[in-house]
């Protein structure tokens, strides 16, 4: 994994891998700084194309586009975990990538991720690899039920994960088994989901960020509130955890890590985000340094302030249509801090936006944006 001493200065170019609302918000927090920023995304005028200095449009495969990117670049950072593993590691001597290789090869494939976890000790839920019906009931078997059988790669939301109980219809299981590898994963019983961001920066000091509890529709982040409606112990070991996982990880940029709360207030880690997180969102407005801040110091070596949150914040994210009505209601909303991420196309269930409230009561910020819940 890269470390280095000498940090990355304005005016350097930083280079995003991906255009999406997570690149959008980076790109505006490098350029609040003084980076110049390039993206590589097939779509023109992406969403972090749009607030670059230059996009280059290209399939994030596209080996040529990439070295062009890398070329410009003195830093080069992505904003999701499915980034092209070879073709990253075909321009890493042409470039910096601070947040390495590997912490995409663990993060972009859930069973090498929770051995990872497993193995440093960090909490999961008993899981098995699965390749096969025979294989499917061995593991049922071994760790119980009710369970979530996952491909190991390229879900994401909820795409490619079926629950496995009493009602599960084997057929269609079977009909899609031996497509691709699985993992089987005991469904835990949690009373609550929550993240923490977390970071580390150019001395290696590892910097979190408050607890979000998260609630999701339809396996998709809906609502955050933070700091998250739990005891101060959870929320503690929460941290803990994620100060861990940074440095098990050698981790540079953000990270944002999924956990679930169990009624005994143990915690377990569903899941690690290489990048900026959705839940994370509420730091632009509610903390000293946001995490986009947060990730561009990381990964140009620069220092990072302890994290100190101004007052309690509600993120709702804006899925679709929701956009829409956000816009026409926005002006009845002085209070709602509205992110529009600029999508040419409003898809159901896309991200579209989100809004970010706060304020000392979260009773009240959750009444405000009320109508998207
Ligand atoms: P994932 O795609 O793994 O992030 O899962 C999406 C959502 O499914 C999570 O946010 C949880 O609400 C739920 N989920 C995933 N894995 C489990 C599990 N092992 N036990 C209970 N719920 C889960």
């Amino acid at each position: 994994m890269n470390n280095y001493s000498s940090p990355v200065l304005p005016p350097a170019t930083i280079g995003i891998i991906g255009g999406g609302q997570l690149g959008q918000m980076m790109a505006l927090s490098a350029k609040a700084m003084g980076y110049k920023v390039g993206v590589l995304d097939p779509t023109d005028q992406a969403p972090a194309g749009q607030v670059a200095d230059f996009q280059i449009v290209a399939a994030y495969d596209d080996l040529t586009a990439l070295k062009r990117l890398a070329e410009k670049s003195d830093v080069l950072t992505y904003e999701f975990e499915n980034v092209d593993q070879n073709a990253l590691k075909q321009v890493e001597n042409l470039t910096s990538i601070p947040q390495g290789i590997e912490l995409l090869t663990i993060t972009s494939h859930r069973l090498r991720e929770k051995t990872f976890c497993r193995q440093h000790g960090l909490p999961v839920t008993p899981f098995a690899s699965v390749q096969s019906m025979a294989g499917l009931e061995t593991a049922i078997q071994k760790i119980g039920q009710p369970g979530l059988l996952k491909t190991v790669e390229g879900g994401y939301d909820g795409h490619g994960q079926f629950d496995i109980n009493d009602q599960t219809d084997w057929n269609v299981i079977e009909s899609e088994i031996d497509q691709t590898e699985w993992i089987y994963e005991l469904k835990q019983n949690f009373v609550r989901e929550l993240s923490v961001m977390v970071t580390r920066d150019g001395k290696d000091q590892v910097i979190t960020f408050p607890v979000s509890e998260n609630r999701h529709q339809h396996h998709i982040l809906h609502t955050s509130i933070i700091p998250a409606q739990t005891t101060d112990a959870v929320k503690h070991k929460a941290q803990q955890i994620a100060i861990n996982t940074a440095e098990a990880l050698h981790l540079r940029g953000v990270l944002g890590i999924e956990l679930f709360e169990l009624p005994s207030g143990e915690l377990m880690i569903n899941e690690l985000a290489p990048r900026p997180h959705n839940s994370g969102h509420y730091s632009i407005e509610a903390c000293n340094i946001s995490q986009f801040d947060a990730h561009i110091r990381s990964i140009c070596g620069l220092a990072i302030p302890p994290i100190r949150q101004f007052e309690p914040a509600v993120m709702v994210n804006l899925l679709g249509d929701n956009l829409l009505a956000a816009r026409a209601d926005w002006p009845a909303h002085p209070e709602w801090h509205l992110h529009d991420y600029g999508k040419a196309e409003v898809r159901e269930r896309r991200k579209m936006g989100h809004i970010t409230v706060t304020g000392p009561s979260i009773e009240a910020l959750l009444l405000s944006v009320s109508q998207f819940r």
